[in-house]
């Protein structure tokens, strides 16, 4: 189904060997940001009443507040928690206000540049070899996604599916054994949102599995003979390479809006369903502002692009963000239930109890709109309407004790454990094409 493979010359070793360097000189860069989170905390927040709201939009006009979850002061309503960042100068006058009116409150991160430098809690490697135990930044992903395919040229094709706003190349890994004739394939992106750095750990992880399975008639080998997987390790390849050099928060594109100082739009509010509506904002300075128009940003078109032009051959799409711990699949535009609802709550449920069995994770499930809250233009609706059947979006650990901030002791347990939730969704399609 793809052609063009795009390869660079690099030898392994000598993409090994820059890797570690770069590596290290990542870390650094991370760990110095200059403090600026120093002081800074997460809050979390129960609303229960019309003047907790009120209090919070006030809260969120100053431009020293950062929503977590959910994303935007939009979203927030009475009865469910929000989770908010606060500069290190207002928390004193905040937790005061707080108190004043009665609305429950506890300190989730009780200073956010600590756990910063913390997330990279892994002893540091002697091997040469890629850490997939580690975060790594976008350069690092770039080499390692072309040696991977050098490496594995029976297994791993790479292609590049479009350019970024900043002209970074979106590569695309098809993950399956060549078997000559065209296979049913399982579309799977990562790093839509550039904080998550979960997510693109586990698409790298994905891909690393399917490698050391490969002929060993294991249950992924046996899938990824049937099927081939299309990896797209980084969607957001500017916002995630930005989350490493100058703000580890950043969430949207890196794209200017011309009229207005805030950078970025939300790439999960700018694919065409329900494009807008509900859930989305207009407001360039939002974070989840839906762009000047549908399918605004490269990186959309690149992956709706190539997800349109395969659309017989895609049976499922499954997106990884985090965090929160829920597996969710259409709608989130709508309240209304997906023609498919009864299969995919099923589908979803089962592949939840997977998930749990290997540490317990709790996760929940269920449509978008009632488990997280009403949103549109996300890239999961989209692709069901596409009629691409089972289409799932995966918020993976933890629930908020450290959101975005994720250390690397836990990314080894997140991939095993989501690795279950796949394999389960995966053999069901195998088993139920249509
Ligand atoms: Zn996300």
């Amino acid at each position: 189904m793809f052609h063009v493979p795009q390869r660079d010359s690099d030898t392994p070793g000598k993409s090994m060997e820059r890797l570690f360097f770069l590596g290290f000189v990542a870390a650094l860069a991370v760990s110095g940001a200059g403090g600026r989170y120093y002081g800074d905390k997460v809050l979390r927040l129960q609303p229960e009443i019309e003047e907790h709201l009120q209090f919070i939009k006030n809260v969120s006009r100053s431009a020293k507040v950062d929503f977590w979850k959910p994303h935007s002061v939009e979203l927030v309503t009475t009865n469910r928690s929000v989770d908010f960042r606060v500069d290190a100068d207002r928390v004193s006058d905040l937790q005061a206000g707080l108190e004043k009116i009665g609305l429950k409150y506890e300190v989730l991160i009780d200073n956010l540049q600590t756990l910063i430098e913390n997330q990279f809690d892994r002893k540091a490697s002697r091997s040469l070899d890629y850490s997939y135990e580690s975060y790594h930044n976008w350069d690092q992903i770039e080499s390692w996604t072309a040696t991977i395919a050098d490496e594995n040229p029976n297994l791993i094709s790479r292609f590049e599916i479009g350019r970024s706003y900043e002209e970074r190349p979106i590569y695309l890994l098809r993950v399956g054994n060549r078997t000559g004739s065209l296979k049913p394939a399982i579309f799977l992106d990562c790093g839509i949102h550039a904080r998550e750095w979960i997510s693109p750990a586990f698409c790298q992880w994905f891909v690393k599995e399917a490698i050391r399975n490969f002929g060993t008639r294991s249950t992924l080998d046996t899938l990824v003979n049937e099927l081939d997987f299309l990896v797209v390790p980084v969607v957001n390849v500017d916002g995630y390479s930005y989350s490493w050099t100058k703000d580890r928060l950043w969430r949207k594109t890196r794209s200017r809006n011309p009229g207005s100082a805030c950078v970025g739009t939300d790439l999960n509010r700018n694919f065409n369903a329900q494009w807008c509506a509900g859930g989305a904002s207009r407001d360039p300075c939002s974070e989840i502002y839906c762009g000047p128009q549908v399918e605004s940003e490269k990186e959309v078109k690149a992956i709706a692009g190539c997800i349109r032009s395969h659309s017989s051959t895609i049976k499922a799409y499954l997106t990884i963000h985090s965090y929160s711990q829920k597996c969710l699949f259409p709608y989130s535009y709508t309240h209304a239930l997906a023609f498919d609802h009864e299969e995919l709550n099923n589908l979803a449920s089962n592949a939840v109890d997977a998930l749990t069995s290997l540490y317990g994770t709790p996760f929940e499930f269920g449509p978008g709109a009632s488990s997280m809250y009403v949103a549109s233009g996300g890239s999961d609706d989209w692709v069901y309407d596409l009629g691409i059947k089972y289409s799932f979006t995966f918020e993976l650990r933890d629930t908020g004790k450290y959101g975005f901030l994720l250390p690397e002791s836990q990314i080894r347990p997140t991939c095993e454990e989501t690795m279950l939730a796949v394999y389960h969704i995966a053999s069901y399609v195998l088993n139920h094409l249509y």
